[in-house]
C-alpha cells in the first residue's frame, strides 16, 4: 500500500528498525549520513537501498527540512555506493517515489539504485 504522505514520521516503519538494529539487512555501505543495504526484493541485477540516519519521510520531507550537511551527505553517499557496486562505467538508475502516485510504501526516505542490465526508457 502506497504510504500517506501527509502522516508524521513513523518510528516504527521497517527502515527506522534497520538503521536501530533491531531487523538484520544486507548492509553495503554506512557513514555518519546514510546507511545502504541490498533490497529484500530486487528488481534489477543490482538493487541497492540508501537511506538517510534522520527521520524524514519522504524525498520531499528530506529536501525541505534536512540541513545542507544531511543532503551533501546523503548525495555524496548514494555517489559513493554506484561508485563501490561498479556502476558507473555502464551506467545505472538513481529512483525517489515519493507518496501515493510515486508508489511509495515504505514512510522513510530511499534512493533505490537500480544497475547491472540495460534498463530501458525511464518508466517504460
Ligand atoms: P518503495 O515502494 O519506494 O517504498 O520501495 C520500498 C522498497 O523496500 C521495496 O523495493 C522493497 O522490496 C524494499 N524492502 C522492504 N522491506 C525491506 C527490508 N526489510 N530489507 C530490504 N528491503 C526492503
Amino acid at each position: 500500500m502506497p504510504i500517506d504522505p501527509t502522516l508524521p514520521y513513523d518510528e516504527a516503519n521497517i527502515f527506522a528498525k534497520i538503521l536501530r538494529g533491531e531487523i538484520p539487512s544486507k548492509k553495503v555501505y554506512e557513514d555518519d549520513h546514510a546507511l545502504a543495504f541490498h533490497d529484500i526484493a530486487p528488481q534489477a541485477p543490482v538493487h541497492i537501498l540508501v537511506i538517510p540516519k534522520g527521520a524524514y519521510v519522504s524525498w520531499d520531507d528530506f529536501t525541505a527540512k534536512a540541513s545542507d550537511a544531511e543532503i551533501a551527505g546523503f548525495a555524496r553517499a548514494v555517489g559513493h555506493v554506484a561508485r563501490e557496486a561498479g556502476l558507473v562505467d555502464a551506467g545505472y538508475r538513481v529512483l525517489y517515489n515519493v507518496g501515493v502516485n510515486g508508489g511509495q510504501e515504505v514512510p522513510h526516505l530511499h534512493a533505490h539504485i537500480f544497475g547491472g542490465k540495460p534498463l530501458g526508457r525511464m518508466i517504460g
